[in-house]
This record gives C-alpha cells, sequence and structure tokens, in this order.
C-alpha cells in the first residue's frame, strides 16, 4: 500500500514552536523551568479567560494525580468516575491508594450521567462512606452536563476534577472547559487538539493552590539551602522546551477548533443521506464543542447489518485510522473488582460507536478518501 496513512488525530504545528523552542536554546534554559514555561502559563490563563492560575506539567496523567492530592484523596479514599473514559482518568486514583467508584453515561453527551451520581453518592454513604471526589470528564471535546453535576456536587459537598484533556476550547454558555472544576486537567499528548510533544496542565482556582501544585510536581522541597522535604513529591513538571511548543501551539489554537469544526460538517453531510448512522453532536446551543474527534453511532439493525466493526475494518484496508469510543473502564480487567453504577449507556457506545479522523490538518484529498470507503460500505 503506497497510501498515506490517514490519522484519528496527529500534531499540527502552527509555525512559531521552533522559534520559542529555539529561545530556550539560546538562553540555555534547558530545564523544566524558564521563560516558555512561564509565558505558556500566561497564555493559558488568559485563554481560559477566568480568574484561575495554571500549572504546567509533564502530562495530563500527572495533572489528575496532583488534583486528587490537592483534594486530598488518599488510601481507603472513594472517587466516583464516568465508565466512559481513557484508562488516565482512573490511573491516578489507584496511585492514590484509593478506590475508583464507576458511573454510567447519559446519552445526550456520552458523559457522566447525573442520575447515576447521585445513586451512587447515597449508596456509597449507606454503605460505605462519602466519596471524596468526582472525575467529570469532557469526552472528544463534547461538555459533560455542567449544571446538574455541579447541582449534584454541592448538595453533597464533594469536590469536582474536571478532566478537560480533550476539550481545551470547548465552552459551555460561553464558558471555557478547563474552568468549571474544583481543579481542571488539560492535555497536550501528541493526538489532542494542540500539543506540546507531550506535556498537561492543573488549573487550578487560587494562586495558592497553583504553587502548591508546582511544589508537588518539583520534588516538594521545603524551604532550605540544602535539600530538604517533609511531604512527598514528583517529578511532574513541564520542561521549557516542550513549554516553547506550547506557546507556538497557542498562536494556532482557535484555529485548531475551526478546522476540527469544519471535520465535524464534513462528516455532518456525509452522513446525512445514511440510514441507521448517528453523528454525535451538542444537544443544545448552550454546549460549544471543539470537536477534538467526531463520533458516530451505527445501528447494525437500520443499516442492514453494517456495523462498526464493518466501517473501521474497512477504513483501515485502505490505511485510515478509526477507533471505537471508549471502552468502559469497569469492563477492564484490571478495573473489574470495583463498583459500578449505572446502565448500559457507556456500553452501548463503546459497541457501536466510532472515532473517525477529525485532524486539523487533513487535506481535501484525504476527506475524498474517507468519503470513498464511507459512500462504498453503506452503498
Ligand atoms: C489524553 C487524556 C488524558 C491523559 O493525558 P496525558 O497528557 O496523555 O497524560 C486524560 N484524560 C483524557 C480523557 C484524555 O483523553
Amino acid at each position: 500500500m503506497n497510501t498515506k496513512k490517514i490519522w484519528l488525530s496527529s500534531p499540527h504545528l502552527g509555525g512559531s514552536e521552533q522559534k520559542f523552542v529555539q529561545e530556550a536554546f539560546d538562553t540555555n534554559w534547558i530545564a523544566p523551568l524558564g521563560s516558555n514555561v512561564d509565558g505558556f502559563e500566561m497564555d493559558l490563563e488568559s485563554y481560559l479567560e477566568k480568574e484561575i492560575h495554571v500549572a504546567a506539567l509533564s502530562s495530563g496523567t500527572a495533572a489528575i494525580h496532583l488534583g486528587l492530592i490537592l483534594l486530598g484523596v488518599t488510601k481507603n479514599d472513594e472517587v466516583l468516575v464516568q465508565t466512559h473514559t481513557h484508562n488516565a482518568t482512573v490511573n491516578p486514583i489507584i496511585y492514590q491508594g484509593a478506590t475508583p467508584i464507576f458511573i454510567d453515561s447519559e446519552i445526550e453527551t456520552g458523559n457522566i450521567c447525573p442520575v447515576y451520581l447521585e445513586k451512587a453518592i447515597l449508596h456509597r454513604i449507606a454503605v460505605s462512606k462519602k466519596p471524596k471526589a468526582i472525575i467529570a470528564v469532557h469526552l472528544y471535546g463534547m461538555p459533560y452536563k455542567i449544571e446538574e453535576i455541579r447541582a449534584i456536587a454541592n448538595k453533597y459537598e464533594i469536590p469536582i476534577l474536571e478532566d478537560s484533556a480533550e476539550a481545551l476550547g470547548s465552552t459551555f454558555k460561553g464558558q471555557k472547559c478547563g474552568t468549571f472544576g474544583d481543579f481542571g486537567v488539560l492535555s497536550f499528548n501528541g493526538n489532542k487538539i494542540i500539543t506540546t510533544s507531550g506535556g498537561g496542565a492543573l488549573v487550578a482556582n487560587s494562586k495558592k493552590l497553583k504553587e502548591k501544585a508546582i511544589f508537588y510536581a518539583t520534588q516538594a522541597r521545603d524551604q532550605a539551602p540544602h535539600y530538604q522535604h517533609s511531604e512527598i513529591g514528583y517529578n511532574y513538571r513541564m520542561s521549557n522546551i516542550c513549554a516553547g511548543i506550547g506557546r507556538g501551539q497557542m498562536e494556532v489554537l482557535d484555529n485548531h477548533v475551526a478546522l476540527r469544526i469544519k471535520m465535524h460538517n464534513f462528516y455532518e453531510n456525509l452522513f446525512k443521506e445514511i440510514n441507521g448512522v448517528t453523528v454525535f453532536k451538542t444537544p443544545n446551543s448552550d454546549y460549544f464543542s471543539n470537536y477534538w474527534l467526531t463520533t458516530i453511532l451505527i445501528d447494525p439493525i437500520l443499516t442492514d447489518g453494517i456495523n462498526r466493526e464493518t466501517l473501521r475494518l474497512a477504513l483501515d484496508a485502505e490505511n485510515i485510522e478509526s477507533r471505537p469510543l471508549w471502552k468502559p473502564m469497569h469492563l477492564q480487567p484490571v478495573f473489574e473488582e470495583y463498583p459500578y453504577y449505572g446502565a448500559t449507556v457507556a456500553e452501548m457506545l463503546f459497541e457501536n460507536g466510532l472515532c473517525l479522523p477529525s485532524g486539523s490538518n487533513l487535506t481535501e484529498n484525504e476527506c475524498e478518501r474517507i468519503a470513498k470507503v464511507v459512500k462504498s460500505t453503506f452503498k
């Protein structure tokens, strides 16, 4: 096969990244601190448009871990988390020796279901204890039910860790995702809407909490001329080289969002006439998705048996990457021992859902290749 591989989502550079990286070399700031780290944090703070404070870290996973630590999650605590997600949302709960309590999705946004969330809280309080935190995720850029989840969190006084790893640029009622939680998490992994080659950030509500995050991210050093420690620390700070890439990427973030939405529109058009295929979209105009990935649901009863695997394999045969939606965490061998509250929405999303190539750098020719496979699969 000599056609170029079409990826789900690949890095898309803007042009200024090398300038910022070069600056780091020129000034010899090849370290996990320096002007790019400070500059990238400031760029993010002004982008998010709220009174928030951002700590740049080595990954989104590190940000989730530090968020849990700052929320006081520790051994034997319980943390409520949506089951339909990336395993990186859940692993840090285990790092802390805590227990994940998995919650099903609702069908409108595909994210944490408020009904099962509240049921789970009441049941945990009855049989065990009050959970220490809620992790809600904006999957594929789609905001979760912000108001419903916040109302439950407030009612039971449980803080929210907002996993916005996939949703930089998304908004709800005009407010940027990443700023709704007691802490927010961003990721700049290679496949995200912008990348630093690898990196993440923790969004905090105060300067003090940001500083505390940086303290833990830099080995938890007490004030002293020598290395003095009263707490366990981590090596989680972002490198000044990576932050340079991030500063360049911030210049093109809005454009990347526009291009991802263009890909979403391309798919809406493509599947318009195809019975049994639904392009997943925002429930109403309060929601604005960056459409990091466009996802579809295929109902094989309405498509004469064509299912998500039929399409995935047909795309794969043409060197085009697509991927089932996240397999629910409560069905993963590594997590199957933990409690689950819900029905089968997340399972259905996994069984029938497919993520389609959605990169901001896809060419017209590549879109035509995708369209050709879709049309011949559903002819
Ligand atoms: C990518 C991702 C993460 C982890 O971010 P990394 O930077 O890859 O560690 C966490 N949660 C979700 C939902 C993600 O998509």
